[in-house]
Protein backbone atom coordinates (compact mmCIF):
# COMPACT_ATOMS: atom_id res chain seq x y z
CA UNK A 1 0.00 0.00 0.00
CA UNK A 2 1.15 3.29 -0.68
CA UNK A 3 1.98 6.35 1.70
CA UNK A 4 0.63 9.29 0.59
CA UNK A 5 2.25 12.53 1.88
CA UNK A 6 -0.84 15.05 2.15
CA UNK A 7 -0.82 18.70 3.33
CA UNK A 8 -3.68 19.93 5.20
CA UNK A 9 -4.44 23.64 5.35
CA UNK A 10 -5.89 24.67 8.16
CA UNK A 11 -6.65 22.50 11.91
CA UNK A 12 -10.56 23.59 12.65
CA UNK A 13 -12.14 20.93 13.76
CA UNK A 14 -11.98 19.68 10.20
CA UNK A 15 -8.74 19.94 9.61
CA UNK A 16 -8.29 17.82 13.05
CA UNK A 17 -10.71 15.53 11.86
CA UNK A 18 -9.42 14.84 8.36
CA UNK A 19 -5.52 14.75 9.96
CA UNK A 20 -6.78 11.83 12.33
CA UNK A 21 -9.13 9.64 9.47
CA UNK A 22 -6.15 9.79 6.65
CA UNK A 23 -2.73 9.00 9.26
CA UNK A 24 -4.79 6.20 10.43
CA UNK A 25 -5.88 5.00 6.67
CA UNK A 26 -1.75 5.50 6.44
CA UNK A 27 -0.68 8.49 5.50
CA UNK A 28 2.00 10.93 6.19
CA UNK A 29 -0.02 13.86 7.24
CA UNK A 30 1.24 17.99 7.57
CA UNK A 31 -1.42 20.16 9.42
CA UNK A 32 -0.31 24.02 8.67
CA UNK A 33 -2.69 26.29 10.95
CA UNK A 34 -2.11 30.23 10.96
CA UNK A 35 -3.02 30.62 14.55
CA UNK A 36 -1.36 29.68 17.49
CA UNK A 37 -4.17 28.62 19.61
CA UNK A 38 -3.58 30.61 22.10
CA UNK A 39 -7.58 32.13 22.27
CA UNK A 40 -9.86 29.44 23.83
CA UNK A 41 -12.18 28.70 20.81
CA UNK A 42 -15.35 29.07 22.78
CA UNK A 43 -18.66 28.63 22.29
CA UNK A 44 -20.86 25.46 22.11
CA UNK A 45 -21.55 22.91 19.25
CA UNK A 46 -23.72 20.55 18.68
CA UNK A 47 -23.54 17.83 16.84
CA UNK A 48 -25.77 14.96 14.55
CA UNK A 49 -25.46 10.82 14.83
CA UNK A 50 -23.69 10.38 11.66
CA UNK A 51 -20.91 12.99 13.16
CA UNK A 52 -20.80 10.98 16.69
CA UNK A 53 -19.93 7.96 14.60
CA UNK A 54 -17.33 8.80 13.28
CA UNK A 55 -15.96 10.47 16.16
CA UNK A 56 -16.26 7.01 17.80
CA UNK A 57 -14.42 5.38 15.15
CA UNK A 58 -11.68 7.79 15.94
CA UNK A 59 -11.81 6.49 19.29
CA UNK A 60 -13.23 9.83 20.27
CA UNK A 61 -14.05 10.20 24.07
CA UNK A 62 -17.10 11.91 24.67
CA UNK A 63 -16.44 11.50 28.47
CA UNK A 64 -13.19 13.48 28.29
CA UNK A 65 -14.40 16.14 25.65
CA UNK A 66 -17.17 16.93 28.58
CA UNK A 67 -20.27 16.64 26.06
CA UNK A 68 -23.97 17.25 27.27
CA UNK A 69 -26.59 15.06 26.01
CA UNK A 70 -29.18 17.41 24.18
CA UNK A 71 -32.77 15.13 24.56
CA UNK A 72 -35.13 16.84 22.70
CA UNK A 73 -35.44 20.33 20.41
CA UNK A 74 -37.93 22.68 22.18
CA UNK A 75 -39.16 25.74 20.38
CA UNK A 76 -40.76 28.45 22.69
CA UNK A 77 -42.84 31.65 22.76
CA UNK A 78 -39.66 34.09 23.44
CA UNK A 79 -42.56 36.52 25.01
CA UNK A 80 -44.51 34.07 26.92
CA UNK A 81 -42.04 31.16 27.48
CA UNK A 82 -45.11 29.32 26.29
CA UNK A 83 -43.89 26.16 24.73
CA UNK A 84 -45.02 25.32 20.84
CA UNK A 85 -43.59 22.39 19.66
CA UNK A 86 -41.08 19.54 20.82
CA UNK A 87 -39.20 16.99 18.92
CA UNK A 88 -36.88 14.22 20.35
CA UNK A 89 -33.35 14.10 19.56
CA UNK A 90 -33.34 9.76 19.71
CA UNK A 91 -35.76 7.20 17.96
CA UNK A 92 -33.87 7.71 14.56
CA UNK A 93 -31.61 5.17 14.10
CA UNK A 94 -31.62 1.65 15.55
CA UNK A 95 -29.34 2.58 18.29
CA UNK A 96 -31.32 3.66 21.37
CA UNK A 97 -28.67 6.02 22.56
CA UNK A 98 -27.86 7.41 19.10
CA UNK A 99 -28.49 11.39 19.74
CA UNK A 100 -27.43 15.15 19.70
CA UNK A 101 -24.66 15.75 22.00
CA UNK A 102 -23.56 19.30 22.29
CA UNK A 103 -19.58 20.36 23.69
CA UNK A 104 -17.54 23.04 24.48
CA UNK A 105 -15.52 23.72 21.09
CA UNK A 106 -12.23 24.22 22.87
CA UNK A 107 -12.94 21.16 24.37
CA UNK A 108 -14.01 19.39 21.11
CA UNK A 109 -11.03 20.93 19.96
CA UNK A 110 -8.52 19.18 22.92
CA UNK A 111 -9.78 16.14 22.46
CA UNK A 112 -9.45 15.76 18.39
CA UNK A 113 -5.60 17.61 18.69
CA UNK A 114 -4.88 15.06 21.17
CA UNK A 115 -6.34 12.03 18.89
CA UNK A 116 -4.37 13.65 15.92
CA UNK A 117 -0.90 13.83 17.90
CA UNK A 118 -1.61 10.70 19.64
CA UNK A 119 1.65 8.44 18.72
CA UNK A 120 0.97 4.56 18.23
CA UNK A 121 2.89 1.81 16.84
CA UNK A 122 0.15 1.42 14.02
CA UNK A 123 0.57 4.73 12.37
CA UNK A 124 3.01 8.17 11.51
CA UNK A 125 1.66 10.74 13.89
CA UNK A 126 0.60 13.81 12.11
CA UNK A 127 2.75 17.01 12.58
CA UNK A 128 1.09 20.60 12.91
CA UNK A 129 2.99 23.71 12.73
CA UNK A 130 1.37 26.55 14.38
CA UNK A 131 1.43 29.72 13.46
CA UNK A 132 2.26 29.31 9.65
CA UNK A 133 -0.13 31.04 6.57
CA UNK A 134 -0.27 29.82 3.30
CA UNK A 135 -0.50 32.62 1.12
CA UNK A 136 -1.11 30.86 -2.03
CA UNK A 137 -2.03 27.00 -3.32
CA UNK A 138 -0.91 25.45 -6.75
CA UNK A 139 -3.64 22.50 -6.63
CA UNK A 140 -2.76 21.03 -9.49
CA UNK A 141 0.36 19.98 -7.92
CA UNK A 142 -0.34 20.02 -4.05
CA UNK A 143 1.83 23.44 -3.47
CA UNK A 144 1.46 25.64 -0.90
CA UNK A 145 3.17 28.91 -0.86
CA UNK A 146 3.86 30.23 2.83
CA UNK A 147 4.24 33.92 4.16
CA UNK A 148 8.01 33.11 5.06
CA UNK A 149 8.60 32.34 1.42
CA UNK A 150 8.95 29.27 1.71
CA UNK A 151 6.89 26.71 -0.19
CA UNK A 152 5.61 22.67 0.30
CA UNK A 153 4.85 20.07 -1.90
CA UNK A 154 3.02 16.82 -1.27
CA UNK A 155 1.07 14.21 -3.07
CA UNK A 156 -2.47 15.54 -2.17
CA UNK A 157 -3.46 18.99 -0.98
CA UNK A 158 -6.49 19.48 1.62
CA UNK A 159 -8.04 22.74 1.91
CA UNK A 160 -10.08 22.96 4.97
CA UNK A 161 -9.44 26.47 6.07
CA UNK A 162 -12.67 27.40 6.81
CA UNK A 163 -15.50 29.58 5.10
CA UNK A 164 -13.47 32.33 3.30
CA UNK A 165 -10.91 29.51 2.30
CA UNK A 166 -7.73 30.53 0.22
CA UNK A 167 -7.86 27.07 -1.25
CA UNK A 168 -10.92 27.09 -2.63
CA UNK A 169 -10.23 30.59 -3.85
CA UNK A 170 -7.59 28.55 -6.17
CA UNK A 171 -10.46 26.33 -7.65
CA UNK A 172 -11.97 27.04 -11.20
CA UNK A 173 -15.37 26.93 -10.22
CA UNK A 174 -16.30 28.23 -6.85
CA UNK A 175 -19.35 28.86 -5.02
CA UNK A 176 -19.23 32.84 -4.32
CA UNK A 177 -19.08 33.22 -0.52
CA UNK A 178 -21.94 35.62 0.34
CA UNK A 179 -23.11 37.40 3.74
CA UNK A 180 -26.50 36.63 4.96
CA UNK A 181 -28.65 39.70 6.59
CA UNK A 182 -28.43 38.04 9.71
CA UNK A 183 -26.15 38.21 12.41
CA UNK A 184 -25.77 35.96 16.15
CA UNK A 185 -24.77 37.52 19.13
CA UNK A 186 -23.35 34.45 21.11
CA UNK A 187 -23.49 34.67 24.95
CA UNK A 188 -21.75 32.88 27.25
CA UNK A 189 -23.00 32.21 30.67
CA UNK A 190 -21.15 30.03 33.72
CA UNK A 191 -24.19 27.71 34.58
CA UNK A 192 -23.55 28.88 38.89
CA UNK A 193 -24.53 32.37 37.80
CA UNK A 194 -27.98 31.47 36.68
CA UNK A 195 -28.60 29.20 39.90
CA UNK A 196 -28.35 32.13 42.36
CA UNK A 197 -31.43 33.10 41.42
CA UNK A 198 -35.02 31.54 41.07
CA UNK A 199 -36.29 32.82 37.85
CA UNK A 200 -33.21 32.40 36.34
CA UNK A 201 -32.77 28.85 37.88
CA UNK A 202 -36.09 27.74 36.68
CA UNK A 203 -35.49 28.30 33.03
CA UNK A 204 -32.13 26.90 33.53
CA UNK A 205 -34.17 23.78 34.89
CA UNK A 206 -36.37 23.59 31.45
CA UNK A 207 -33.60 24.61 29.09
CA UNK A 208 -31.29 21.44 31.01
CA UNK A 209 -30.28 18.50 28.57
CA UNK A 210 -32.29 20.24 25.97
CA UNK A 211 -31.61 21.90 22.61
CA UNK A 212 -34.26 25.24 23.32
CA UNK A 213 -35.21 27.65 20.48
CA UNK A 214 -36.96 30.77 21.80
CA UNK A 215 -38.58 32.63 18.52
CA UNK A 216 -40.03 35.90 17.91
CA UNK A 217 -42.02 36.29 15.25
CA UNK A 218 -39.81 38.75 13.34
CA UNK A 219 -37.19 35.79 12.97
CA UNK A 220 -35.35 36.26 16.05
CA UNK A 221 -34.39 33.04 17.80
CA UNK A 222 -32.11 32.97 21.32
CA UNK A 223 -31.17 29.11 20.74
CA UNK A 224 -29.90 28.13 24.55
CA UNK A 225 -27.48 24.95 25.02
CA UNK A 226 -24.94 23.88 26.92
CA UNK A 227 -21.88 21.87 27.19
CA UNK A 228 -18.57 21.10 29.31
CA UNK A 229 -20.43 18.44 31.57
CA UNK A 230 -23.70 21.36 31.77
CA UNK A 231 -21.08 23.86 33.62
CA UNK A 232 -21.45 26.21 30.90
CA UNK A 233 -24.36 27.79 28.42
CA UNK A 234 -24.43 29.62 25.55
CA UNK A 235 -27.08 31.37 24.27
CA UNK A 236 -27.22 32.30 20.46
CA UNK A 237 -29.22 35.55 19.85
CA UNK A 238 -30.09 35.44 16.11
CA UNK A 239 -31.19 38.75 14.46
CA UNK A 240 -32.54 39.78 10.95
CA UNK A 241 -30.71 43.40 10.37
CA UNK A 242 -32.57 46.07 10.32
CA UNK A 243 -33.81 47.63 6.92
CA UNK A 244 -31.01 49.69 5.73
CA UNK A 245 -28.81 48.28 8.46
CA UNK A 246 -25.23 48.10 6.44
CA UNK A 247 -24.61 44.41 5.89
CA UNK A 248 -20.45 45.00 6.42
CA UNK A 249 -21.22 46.45 9.74
CA UNK A 250 -18.69 46.40 11.67
CA UNK A 251 -18.59 43.96 14.63
CA UNK A 252 -17.22 45.34 17.99
CA UNK A 253 -17.63 42.61 20.41
CA UNK A 254 -17.11 45.36 23.25
CA UNK A 255 -20.61 46.67 22.84
CA UNK A 256 -22.16 43.32 21.97
CA UNK A 257 -23.52 42.57 25.89
CA UNK A 258 -24.80 46.23 25.43
CA UNK A 259 -26.21 44.78 21.61
CA UNK A 260 -27.83 41.89 22.86
CA UNK A 261 -29.76 43.26 26.06
CA UNK A 262 -31.54 46.16 23.53
CA UNK A 263 -31.95 43.59 20.72
CA UNK A 264 -33.25 40.96 22.77
CA UNK A 265 -34.53 43.32 25.75
CA UNK A 266 -38.37 42.56 24.59
CA UNK A 267 -37.61 38.96 25.08
CA UNK A 268 -39.42 37.33 28.41
CA UNK A 269 -38.00 39.11 31.84
CA UNK A 270 -36.08 35.97 33.10
CA UNK A 271 -34.27 35.38 29.41
CA UNK A 272 -33.06 39.31 29.66
CA UNK A 273 -31.92 38.69 33.61
CA UNK A 274 -29.94 35.65 31.97
CA UNK A 275 -28.46 37.70 29.31
CA UNK A 276 -27.59 40.33 31.74
CA UNK A 277 -25.24 37.46 33.65
CA UNK A 278 -23.56 36.78 30.65
CA UNK A 279 -19.94 36.77 31.01
CA UNK A 280 -19.04 37.15 28.12
CA UNK A 281 -20.95 38.15 24.18
CA UNK A 282 -19.18 38.48 20.95
CA UNK A 283 -21.28 39.24 17.90
CA UNK A 284 -20.72 37.34 14.38
CA UNK A 285 -21.34 37.81 10.75
CA UNK A 286 -22.84 34.84 8.79
CA UNK A 287 -21.26 33.70 5.79
CA UNK A 288 -22.60 31.38 3.59
CA UNK A 289 -22.49 29.34 -0.07
CA UNK A 290 -24.78 27.48 -2.59
CA UNK A 291 -22.13 24.62 -2.99
CA UNK A 292 -18.94 24.37 -4.64
CA UNK A 293 -19.17 23.27 -8.13
CA UNK A 294 -16.72 20.81 -7.58
CA UNK A 295 -14.68 19.47 -4.13
CA UNK A 296 -11.95 18.22 -5.92
CA UNK A 297 -9.67 19.63 -8.63
CA UNK A 298 -6.05 18.66 -9.57
CA UNK A 299 -4.80 17.04 -6.41
CA UNK A 300 -6.97 19.03 -3.68
CA UNK A 301 -9.98 18.86 -1.93
CA UNK A 302 -12.07 21.24 -0.32
CA UNK A 303 -13.29 19.73 2.94
CA UNK A 304 -15.38 20.93 5.76
CA UNK A 305 -16.38 24.47 5.57
CA UNK A 306 -14.43 25.20 2.77
CA UNK A 307 -16.11 23.15 0.69
CA UNK A 308 -19.58 23.67 1.96
CA UNK A 309 -20.23 26.27 4.46
CA UNK A 310 -24.25 26.85 5.31
CA UNK A 311 -25.94 29.21 7.71
CA UNK A 312 -25.69 27.60 11.77
CA UNK A 313 -29.63 27.21 12.28
CA UNK A 314 -29.59 23.33 11.83
CA UNK A 315 -26.39 22.88 13.69
CA UNK A 316 -24.96 21.29 10.51
CA UNK A 317 -21.84 22.83 9.62
CA UNK A 318 -19.39 21.19 11.86
CA UNK A 319 -20.83 18.07 11.49
CA UNK A 320 -20.64 17.81 7.82
CA UNK A 321 -16.95 18.54 8.05
CA UNK A 322 -16.38 15.36 10.41
CA UNK A 323 -18.92 13.06 8.09
CA UNK A 324 -16.15 14.28 5.39
CA UNK A 325 -13.52 13.30 7.29
CA UNK A 326 -15.33 9.92 7.98
CA UNK A 327 -15.26 9.80 3.98
CA UNK A 328 -11.43 9.86 3.79
CA UNK A 329 -11.03 7.54 6.74
CA UNK A 330 -12.80 4.31 3.97
CA UNK A 331 -12.11 5.92 0.54
CA UNK A 332 -8.15 6.87 1.17
CA UNK A 333 -7.34 3.08 2.57
CA UNK A 334 -5.70 0.99 0.45
CA UNK A 335 -3.89 3.33 -2.37
CA UNK A 336 -1.77 1.28 -4.30
CA UNK A 337 -0.60 4.15 -7.04
CA UNK A 338 -0.38 7.53 -7.28
CA UNK A 339 -2.64 7.56 -10.37
CA UNK A 340 -5.77 6.71 -8.04
CA UNK A 341 -5.48 9.71 -6.25
CA UNK A 342 -7.58 11.42 -8.54
CA UNK A 343 -10.05 8.85 -8.63
CA UNK A 344 -10.44 8.47 -4.86
CA UNK A 345 -10.42 12.44 -4.91
CA UNK A 346 -14.02 11.58 -6.86
CA UNK A 347 -14.94 9.08 -4.37
CA UNK A 348 -14.98 11.43 -1.84
CA UNK A 349 -17.35 13.98 -3.71
CA UNK A 350 -19.61 11.60 -4.66
CA UNK A 351 -20.57 9.73 -1.46
CA UNK A 352 -20.07 13.96 -0.04
CA UNK A 353 -21.64 16.82 -2.01
CA UNK A 354 -25.12 15.44 -2.91
CA UNK A 355 -25.70 15.27 1.11
CA UNK A 356 -23.90 18.61 1.82
CA UNK A 357 -25.21 20.83 -0.84
CA UNK A 358 -28.78 19.76 0.41
CA UNK A 359 -27.78 20.67 3.88
CA UNK A 360 -26.66 24.15 2.86
CA UNK A 361 -30.23 24.77 1.50
CA UNK A 362 -31.92 23.04 4.55
CA UNK A 363 -30.09 25.84 6.71
CA UNK A 364 -31.77 28.99 6.06
CA UNK A 365 -35.15 26.58 6.49
CA UNK A 366 -37.74 26.79 9.47
CA UNK A 367 -37.83 23.59 10.98
CA UNK A 368 -41.53 22.52 10.02
CA UNK A 369 -41.77 24.46 6.67
CA UNK A 370 -39.63 21.70 4.50
CA UNK A 371 -43.01 20.76 2.78
CA UNK A 372 -43.89 24.12 1.51
CA UNK A 373 -40.22 24.74 0.34
CA UNK A 374 -40.10 21.44 -1.49
CA UNK A 375 -43.47 22.03 -3.27
CA UNK A 376 -41.77 25.62 -4.00
CA UNK A 377 -38.87 24.31 -5.28
CA UNK A 378 -39.87 21.27 -7.86
CA UNK A 379 -36.63 20.85 -9.65
CA UNK A 380 -35.00 20.38 -6.14
CA UNK A 381 -32.10 18.04 -4.37
CA UNK A 382 -34.81 17.58 -1.38
CA UNK A 383 -36.62 15.59 -4.04
CA UNK A 384 -34.10 12.96 -3.79
CA UNK A 385 -34.78 12.78 0.60
CA UNK A 386 -37.90 11.96 2.08
CA UNK A 387 -37.50 14.98 4.03
CA UNK A 388 -41.14 16.76 4.05
CA UNK A 389 -41.42 17.92 8.11
CA UNK A 390 -39.67 18.10 11.09
CA UNK A 391 -39.49 14.63 11.92
CA UNK A 392 -37.94 13.69 8.47
CA UNK A 393 -35.49 16.33 8.69
CA UNK A 394 -34.41 15.15 12.13
CA UNK A 395 -34.33 11.23 10.51
CA UNK A 396 -32.44 12.65 7.57
CA UNK A 397 -29.68 14.43 10.06
CA UNK A 398 -29.59 11.38 12.40
CA UNK A 399 -30.41 7.99 10.58
CA UNK A 400 -26.97 8.29 8.05
CA UNK A 401 -23.19 6.79 8.12
CA UNK A 402 -21.43 8.05 5.81
CA UNK A 403 -18.20 5.07 6.79
CA UNK A 404 -21.32 2.41 6.03
CA UNK A 405 -21.84 4.61 2.24
CA UNK A 406 -18.18 5.30 1.91
CA UNK A 407 -17.21 1.42 2.25
CA UNK A 408 -19.81 0.68 -0.34
CA UNK A 409 -18.75 3.15 -2.95
CA UNK A 410 -15.00 1.76 -2.21
CA UNK A 411 -16.23 -1.71 -2.84
CA UNK A 412 -17.59 -0.99 -6.17
CA UNK A 413 -14.58 0.90 -6.95
CA UNK A 414 -12.17 -1.94 -5.98
CA UNK A 415 -14.45 -4.26 -8.23
CA UNK A 416 -14.24 -2.23 -10.54
CA UNK A 417 -10.95 -1.82 -11.13
CA UNK A 418 -10.56 -5.75 -10.82
CA UNK A 419 -12.52 -6.41 -13.88
CA UNK A 420 -11.68 -3.37 -15.85
C1 LIG B 1 -23.04 30.88 15.30
C2 LIG B 1 -22.63 29.54 14.78
C3 LIG B 1 -23.14 28.37 15.35
C4 LIG B 1 -22.81 27.12 14.84
N1 LIG B 1 -23.33 25.99 15.43
C5 LIG B 1 -23.02 24.78 14.93
C6 LIG B 1 -23.53 23.58 15.53
O1 LIG B 1 -24.25 23.62 16.53
N2 LIG B 1 -23.21 22.39 14.97
C7 LIG B 1 -22.39 22.29 13.87
O2 LIG B 1 -22.11 21.17 13.42
N3 LIG B 1 -21.88 23.40 13.30
C8 LIG B 1 -22.17 24.63 13.80
N4 LIG B 1 -21.64 25.75 13.22
C9 LIG B 1 -20.75 25.59 12.06
C10 LIG B 1 -19.35 25.21 12.50
O3 LIG B 1 -18.88 26.16 13.43
C11 LIG B 1 -18.42 25.19 11.30
O4 LIG B 1 -19.01 24.43 10.27
C12 LIG B 1 -17.08 24.55 11.68
O5 LIG B 1 -16.46 25.26 12.72
C13 LIG B 1 -16.18 24.54 10.45
O6 LIG B 1 -14.98 23.94 10.80
P1 LIG B 1 -13.79 23.92 9.76
O7 LIG B 1 -12.68 23.21 10.44
O8 LIG B 1 -14.27 23.42 8.45
O9 LIG B 1 -13.42 25.45 9.54
P2 LIG B 1 -12.81 26.49 10.60
O10 LIG B 1 -13.30 26.22 11.96
O11 LIG B 1 -13.06 27.84 10.03
O12 LIG B 1 -11.26 26.18 10.59
C14 LIG B 1 -10.44 26.61 9.56
C15 LIG B 1 -9.02 26.70 10.11
O13 LIG B 1 -8.15 27.04 9.03
C16 LIG B 1 -7.23 28.02 9.46
N5 LIG B 1 -6.82 28.76 8.28
C17 LIG B 1 -7.61 29.52 7.48
N6 LIG B 1 -6.89 30.04 6.47
C18 LIG B 1 -5.62 29.59 6.63
C19 LIG B 1 -4.42 29.81 5.89
N7 LIG B 1 -4.39 30.56 4.80
N8 LIG B 1 -3.28 29.21 6.33
C20 LIG B 1 -3.30 28.41 7.44
N9 LIG B 1 -4.42 28.20 8.18
C21 LIG B 1 -5.56 28.77 7.77
C22 LIG B 1 -8.03 28.87 10.45
O14 LIG B 1 -7.18 29.57 11.34
C23 LIG B 1 -8.87 27.81 11.15
O15 LIG B 1 -8.23 27.28 12.28
C24 LIG B 1 -21.95 27.02 13.72
C25 LIG B 1 -21.41 28.18 13.15
C26 LIG B 1 -21.74 29.43 13.68
C27 LIG B 1 -21.16 30.66 13.04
Amino acid sequence: MLELDIIIVGAGITGLASAIALSRAGHNIQILERSSFKRDAGFMITLSVPANRVLESFDFDFKRARSTDCDFINVYDGKTLTRRVSWATRGYTDKPNDQLRSLYRADLHDELKRLALLQSGDWKTPTLTLGIEVVSVDIHNATVHLEDGTSLSADVLIGADGERSLVRSAFTNTDPQSLAPIRTLRAMIPTELLLDDSETQALYETTKKNFSIYAMPDRRALVWYAGRDGLLQDLECNYPLHEGEDLRAELDDTKAKEKVLSRFGDYHPAIVKALQKATHVSDWELWHGTGVFSMHEGLTLLVGDAAHSMLPFTGQGGGQGIEDAGALSVLFRDINSKEEVSERLKLVEDVRRERTAIFQSLASLKMGSEEQFARENPGHLIHKTRVRSAETHLEFMSNYNVLEESEKVLAEYLEANVKS
